[in-house]
């Protein structure tokens, strides 16, 4: 068999586990993989981490951990847009399956947090767009969009107020009376997400939320961790 079909073979015949390449039973991640994700407690930090945000409600589910760490690394790393369906799979489900469709009387949109223009260039793809197009389906949101003005790769260097400070003009969105649901791989301090909840707002949406798959501590909790 060449490499070609059996790489084939292997992830949608055989359907083995994306990290240690064992036996899943059809799964993205075998049992032994799953239950070495660790998923982030419903805690009252995370409300203030919401709060924080400016968000209606904000639903994370794993922690930034082995092995999902490694899974992100390699899709938006080593390029392996294969992992994109699988991973927006691992996403939590949006905060109003009881409402299907709707919020606050309108459908809600799904932004995905959009790469720098300079990082869509190296890498040759926005990531959590590609992501986010399967969730969209998946849940039958429309999928909207934003646009990153500048580079904001300095961003590391500064402090967490300067960030988002610096952030909050970066965005280009548009979704009067919507009801806007962010899409994030990642959330550290909050404040790539925060800076894009208000400028939604800004530009007339009525809810905003957000859906994170996995919160990373910040800097300066790493060490107590
Ligand atoms: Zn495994």
């Amino acid at each position: 068999m060449s490499g070609v079909y059996r790489h084939i073979a292997q992830h949608f015949i055989m359907q083995d586990c994306w990290l240690c390449r064992g036996f899943s039973r059809g799964a993205m991640v075998c049992g032994f993989c799953r239950r070495a994700m660790r998923l982030c407690p419903q805690d009252t930090d995370r409300a203030m981490l919401a709060e924080e945000c400016n968000l209606n409600a904000l639903i994370l589910r794993y922690r930034y951990s082995f092995p999902l760490d490694t899974l992100l690394k390699r899709y938006k790393y080593q390029g392996e847009l294969i992992l994109a369906k699988p991973l927006a799979a691992l996403f939590p489900p949006p905060p109003f399956q009881q409402q299907p469709g709707m919020v606050l009387g309108v459908r809600p949109v799904l932004i995905p947090v959009p790469a720098s223009v300079a990082r869509i260039k190296q890498r040759g793809y926005d990531h959590l767009h590609l992501i986010a197009q399967h969730y969209a389906k998946r849940f039958q949101l429309e999928l909207g969009y934003a646009r990153r003005k500048q580079d904001s790769a300095s961003q590391a260097k500064l402090g967490r107020r300067d960030r988002k400070r610096n952030l909050a003009e970066v965005f280009d969105v548009a979704c009067p009376g919507k009801a806007v649901l962010i899409l994030d791989d990642v959330i550290t301090t909050g404040a790539t997400i925060s800076a894009l909840a208000v400028r939604c707002r800004d530009q007339g949406a009525k809810w905003v939320g957000a859906v994170v798959l996995a919160r990373a501590p910040a800097p300066n909790e790493v060490a107590v961790q």
